[in-house]
């Protein structure tokens, strides 16, 4: 089957390998390619979007003009991984914790809502062994940070730091506010290619 990530600009190539060891693990044939312009989207039976900078990812998304397919792909039922600033490109609603400040949407996909840089300074990068419901233990690798905040019942929590939700999941949308793409665990990634298949 054919995988995704999103090749914008951030952590890219860590999820193309977690995404290989992930199928392999499963015994699932893929192929994993970089999702650059709207061409790339057809096809996809799974797709992640790194964490990075999500500023720099919204404007690449507009210019390219791969935002627009993969919307509706995601729409349709495309499983997708957001990570980090992955997850502001789906959320409906972006604000920053520090300044306030709220931005514009890429995807708008998902009903949740992204607070950035949630953890503040002193805390800007940190790991904390995380309880994630149908995984177990996983270690959460957390960099300036955002926390998901569900907007309905639909959107389900799925882990929880400190009483922030941490990880979340909309249908065919799982979110995370950490980056297991810089752990060895392949476990989230199976759980996007499981809902592929
Ligand atoms: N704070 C960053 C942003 O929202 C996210 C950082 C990250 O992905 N590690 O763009």
């Amino acid at each position: 089957m054919k995988l995704g990530v999103l090749a914008l600009q951030g952590g890219i190539v860590e999820h193309v390998h977690m995404l290989r060891r992930a199928a392999e693990r499963l015994g699932v044939s893929a192929e994993v390619i970089e999702v650059r312009k709207p061409s790339h989207v057809e096809g996809l039976r799974a797709l992640v979007i790194p964490g990075g900078e999500s500023t720099a990812m919204y404007r690449l998304g507009k210019r390219t003009g791969v935002a627009e397919p993969l919307r509706e792909a995601i729409l349709e039922g495309l499983p997708t991984l957001g990570t980090c600033a992955g997850a502001a490109l789906l959320a409906k609603e972006v604000e920053d914790r520090q300044s306030g400040r709220k931005y514009e949407p890429l995807l708008a996909v998902a009903d949740f809502k992204v607070v950035r840089n949630y953890f503040g300074r002193q805390r800007e990068s940190f790991e904390a062994e995380l309880e994630v419901k149908g995984i177990g233990k996983f270690r959460g690798v957390f960099i300036r940070a955002p926390v998901i905040v569900p907007r309905s019942d639909s959107v389900a929590v799925l882990s929880e730091y400190k009483g922030e939700p941490v990880m979340v999941k909309q249908g065919n949308v799982i979110a995370t506010a950490f980056h297991p793409e810089l752990t060895s665990n392949t476990k989230i990634h199976e759980m996007l290619i499981e809902m592929a298949r």
